[in-house]
């Protein structure tokens, strides 16, 4: 593909993974070198200049991301992933889903206070997830430089929830 618009390479799958979800399927633009070039040049555009620490990801789409542009910026990763995958002490933070709940967790290390970070995944839908991960964050005394999403969901309010938080939102498309 030629385009230089992130959502041309981003294909929808019908029903999964349940009926009536409409997924954005980001792995054929990662699977495009040109489409994950554009995404990484992208996604740290605004943040050009800027202190950054470290870059976290959250599990699992925002590893392939965040793991690139630590590389990019020369800095340090960190995961954010769900409950019990992390093999040392960590902080967890619980949060709603539409049936349950589900529970995030980072190192209880992997942060220092004062550290600036970004944070990065794949798409922002209720929010929820990114809300954990923001949580977790301060409560080590990270600051957060800004939060950035290939995608945004209008519709499910994830970016009010964010900037009600305090953050600054970064997203590639709608
Ligand atoms: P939220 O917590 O904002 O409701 O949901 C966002 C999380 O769910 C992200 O980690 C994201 O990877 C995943 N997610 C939810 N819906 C989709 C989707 O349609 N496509 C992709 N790629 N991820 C989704």
């Amino acid at each position: 593909m030629k385009s230089a618009n992130v959502k041309d390479y981003i294909r929808t799958i019908v029903d999964f993974p349940h009926e009536g979800i409409m997924f954005r399927d980001v792995t054929t633009l990662f699977s495009d070198p040109r489409g994950f070039r554009m995404t990484i040049d992208q996604l740290l555009h605004p943040y050009a200049g800027e202190k950054i620490d470290k870059v976290v990801g959250l599990e699992a789409r925002g590893f392939i991301i965040g793991g690139a542009i630590a590389h990019q910026l020369t800095l340090g990763f960190v995961p954010i992933r769900k409950k019990g995958k992390l093999p040392g002490a960590t902080l967890s933070e619980a949060y709603q889903l539409e049936y349950g709940e589900a529970v995030m967790e980072i190192h209880d290390d992997a942060i220092q206070p004062g550290e600036k970070v970004l944070v990065v995944d794949d798409l922002l839908a209720t929010g929820g997830t990114a809300a954990a991960g923001i949580k977790l964050i301060e409560r080590l005394g990270g600051e957060i430089v800004g939060c950035a999403f290939i995608v945004d969901l209008p519709e499910l309010g994830g970016r009010k929830v964010l900037e009600d938080l305090g953050m600054d939102v970064h997203v590639l498309c709608e």
